[in-house]
């Protein structure tokens, strides 16, 4: 029992070899006929050796598919044609040969359709490489037993046939050969079907002895030949044209994930249209972004999609693109407006035609991405560009377009226009004592009240911190002032900024085109000169731009320019007024005042030049020189005497100041204590870090500080509870009228009993007559100033001036005869 099996197992293991052999030979002669991997890698040379064997394995099951889908029919006609053999040859051949021929071709065919079912399904999916092999093991054995059952049909039959039979015979097996073109696709696979039927039916032909079957032999030669070679070109043009297929989708699903990587990676995607201009091909990504789902794209005309909800109004870009979009015309970052009932939204597209074989339009393709987000903040930034952030009116950039168009149209005839330039009374004392966020809530209230003031020819503007600016289409100078007065009026009502309560004022300067001035420039120029007068006059008013404002805005211009050259040009000095006590008449201290003799103007009086420094910042250098001046010379006095220096509030606010006294100090050699800062009220007004550091460091290195011109502006005793203050200086202008019925003696009264009571002391300033030093003296006044004891003298009459005061005092003030009225010591200046 196990004898036979072993022989025939081994008999198995055999005829596979065999078959591979059998299978490798064709294989090779497919490849010596010379096609497969050259014809891969010919037109791919790019190709990576990888890429290559995949295309190879893909091309091969390709092939294998074809030839498997053609195997039922095949096997039909195999089955039939060996039906009819066995019909025809029934009575002329072995009964028995027929029987077996009809079955072997009967079950190899039914193998081979059972066979081509199986692997058919497999070769759907993506067969291996051993899979493959196994297949077309598979189809090569199928075939070569067809192709041996067949081969032996001719050289049993043909002999003993008779001529019709032989006939019969010849074209079966001619039918037969041409069947290698149905296996066609697997060159191998036809070869092993195709070569025994030929080489059968040559062997039955030329061994018949028969002269007309010899030469059928040679012709059936011939006829294999001219089969084998069409058999082959047939195999390499299926095989090219499996091979496109698979080049073609491979690319295609490259390219696929590129453009999905590409919708992924960036915020661009892709679109498509066909020849009416709706969409095709509609990706996800475009579903996403249209916020539509796929399916309802798919068809949709872009116009539709452009088009605003029911009105079907167009944004701006939209009717341009559809435009492109019929043209065929390609378009490149057209950015377009798609109007939404939630918001607007940009799109930036750019598209090129796609032209069909006759070289019309057949759609469009294209790339779009959505730049609603660069557009806002473009939009936000030429806003900002136009408009004040804080407070949302039109800003300089604007004024300057707006007033330039004002003035063009003016110099035209068009009309006039008025500038009313706007500057706020008092918005640093809130700004500084209330914090910046307080400032920009009250710039924000002053637009706030502007706004109404807007109309169709009337424009708002802030030009910058706290000033703003009114262009207004106007008859004449009458119908401008009737706006300033409005303004003016509701500028000016009382603030509130959270629990705070604020009032400020607004001053306005105001210029007229054409009149005036025909280019913003000037107009704003001469707005200002107006202002400036208004503000000269007291706040809360408005001035209309005169000419001669122009004449003296020259010469502060002049004045300014020699100022800026005086310093260098040591047209300084300082003159020393004395400070006499009045209880003996002793002087006990002098105060610097500044002289300035210019060498074309002459003597220029402080009261002209000091606003000057002041406006300029020049009073920081010229303070320093007086400091310094003034030092070293009281540096030479006696002992007890002071020296009295005005600072103006622009230079106390510098942080350079303490650095500044203590250099004067230091280089002088004087003794703080003798040093007296003269400062007016309105330091006290700013109420900075600096100031109030620059007050308690003075204090501390025992530096006196004296109140000058106490009684004229502010004026609130409350300062001196909170302020530091060694003395106060009772201003000139009380003292003048000090015998007057009115109330001057009053408040110098007033003032007198609360210094006494802060321990502070006071010295009165402009006391030129004898009387009005009596009464001061009466009600034990500290100290007095003025013509009647000596004018500021330059430094070289001093020691002159400390010897003869007292003298000169008590002969004005015999201790026995009290009441005896002196002539003036001095009189004027
Ligand atoms: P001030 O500080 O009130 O100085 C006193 C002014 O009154 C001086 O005028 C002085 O000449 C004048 N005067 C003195 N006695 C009498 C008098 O009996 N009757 C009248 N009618 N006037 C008298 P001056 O020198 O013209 O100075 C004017 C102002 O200039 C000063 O007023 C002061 O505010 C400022 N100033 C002067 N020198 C300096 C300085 O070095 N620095 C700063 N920042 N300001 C200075
Ligand atoms: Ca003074
Ligand atoms: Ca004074």
């Amino acid at each position: 029992m196990s004898e036979p099996r072993r022989s025939a197992a081994s008999n198995r293991r055999v005829g596979a070899a065999a078959l591979r052999l059998l299978l490798g030979a064709a294989e090779r002669l497919g490849a010596v006929c010379g096609f497969r991997r050259h014809e891969v890698s010919a037109e791919a040379s790019s190709t990576s050796p990888a890429t290559l064997d995949r295309y190879m394995l893909e091309t091969r099951s390709g092939m294998l598919v074809e030839t498997l889908r053609l195997a039922k029919f095949s096997a039909i006609t195999h089955g039939a044609v060996a039906l009819t053999v066995v019909g025809l040859f029934w009575n002329a051949a072995s009964p028995t040969y027929l029987v077996a021929l009809l079955l072997v071709i009967g079950t190899t065919s039914i193998g081979a359709v059972v066979a081509a079912w199986r692997y058919q399904g497999l070769f759907a999916g993506t067969p291996t490489e051993a899979q493959i092999e196994r297949g077309y093991r598979v189809a090569g054995a199928i075939a070569l037993a067809i192709g041996s059952s067949w081969s032996t049909m001719p050289m049993v039959l043909f002999p003993p046939s008779d001529a019709d039979h032989r006939m019969i015979v010849v074209a079966i097996a001619a039918g037969l050969i041409s069947d290698a073109y149905v296996l066609g696709p697997i060159l191998s696979v036809a070869l092993l079907f195709a070569a025994p039927v030929v080489l059968g039916s040559f062997i039955a032909l030329a061994t018949s002895g028969d002269g007309v079957a010899a030469s059928i032999a040679v012709l059936l030669a011939i006829y294999a030949t001219f089969v084998l070679f069409s058999v082959r070109s047939m195999s390499l043009l299926s095989f090219q044209r499996i091979l496109d297929r698979v080049r073609v989708s491979d690319q295609n699903q490259t390219i696929g994930l590129l453009l999905r990587e590409f919708e992924a990676s960036t915020s661009d995607w892709l679109w498509e249209t066909d020849r009416e201009g709706c969409f095709d091909h509609v990706s996800r990504r475009v579903a996403q972004v249209v916020g539509r789902p796929v399916e309802q794209l798919q068809g949709l005309p872009f116009a539709e999609l452009l088009a605003c909800g029911d009105g079907g109004r167009f944004g701006a870009g939209a009717v341009e693109m559809l435009g492109f979009l019929r043209e065929g015309i390609a378009f490149q970052d057209l950015v377009v407006e798609l109007p939404r009932a939630e918001g607007t939204r940009w799109w930036q597209l750019s598209g090129k035609p796609v032209l069909d074989r006759t070289g019309r339009l057949a759609g469009f393709r294209g790339v779009g991405s959505d730049v609603t987000a660069s557009r806002i903040s473009e939009a936000r930034i030429a806003f900002l560009a136009s408009y004040d952030s804080l407070t949302g009116l039109a800003n300089r950039a604007l004024f300057q377009d707006l007033a330039s168009a004002e003035c063009d149209r003016a110099a035209e005839g068009g009309g006039a226009c008025a500038l009313l330039y706007l500057d706020l009374d008092g918005f640093k004392v809130v700004n500084d004592s209330f914090g910046h966020g307080a400032g920009d809530q009250l710039l924000r209230s002053v637009a706030q009240r502007l706004q109404p003031f807007a109309s169709e020819g009337t424009w708002i503007f802030r030009l910058g911190g706290d000033e703003f600016a009114v262009l207004h289409r106007c008859r004449g100078a009458a119908e401008a002032t009737l706006l300033a007065g409005a303004i003016i009026a509701a500028v000016s009502a009382p603030y509130r900024i959270d629990a705070l309560a604020a009032e400020i004022g607004v001053s306005i300067g105001i210029a007229l085109t054409p009149t005036d001035a025909l280019d913003p420039g000037s107009l704003l120029l001469k707005a200002d000169l107006a202002l400036y007068r208004a503000k000269a006059r007291g706040k809360g008013t408005f001035h209309l731009f005169e000419r001669d404002l122009e004449v003296s805005q020259r010469t502060r211009r002049e004045l300014e320019a020699d100022l800026k050259l005086a310093l260098q040009r040591r047209e300084f000095e300082l003159h020393y007024q004395p400070l006499t006590a009045l209880r003996d008449g002793r002087v006990v201290g002098f105060e610097a005042l500044l002289r300035w003799r210019s060498p074309t103007r002459g003597f220029v009086p402080p009261a002209e030049f000091i606003p000057v420094a002041e406006a300029t910042g020049m009073i920081v250098a010229i303070g320093r020189y007086a400091l310094q001046t003034a030092c070293r010379e009281a540096a030479r006095w006696p002992a007890e005497t002071r020296i009295a220096v005005n600072i103006s509030p622009i230079q106390f606010r510098t942080s350079e100041f303490l650095r500044d006294i203590a250099a004067a100090l230091e280089a002088s050699g004087l003794e703080p204590g003798r040093l007296e800062i003269e400062i007016t009220e309105s330091v006290f007004l700013d109420k900075t870090a600096i100031t109030m550091a620059n007050l308690h460091e003075l204090r501390s290195r025992g530096i006196r500080i004296a109140l000058d011109d106490f009684g004229t502006g502010y004026s609130s005793l409350s300062y001196l509870a909170k302020f530091p203050v060694d003395k106060i200086k009772i201003d000139r202008s009380f003292v003048r009228d000090i015998d007057d019925e009115g109330g001057n003696l009053a408040v110098i009264e007033a003032i007198l009993a609360i210094a006494q009571k802060l321990s502070i002391a006071v010295t009165a300033e402009g006391v030129e007559t004898a009387e009005q030093a009596q009464v001061l003296r009466a009600r034990a006044c500290n100290d007095i100033q003025g013509f009647l004891i000596s004018p500021a003298r330059p430094a070289s009459e001093i020691p002159d001036l400390i010897a003869r005061v007292p003298k000169d005092f008590h002969r004005l003030f015999p201790s026995s005869v009290r009441t005896e009225i002196q002539p003036r010591l001095v009189v004027g200046r």
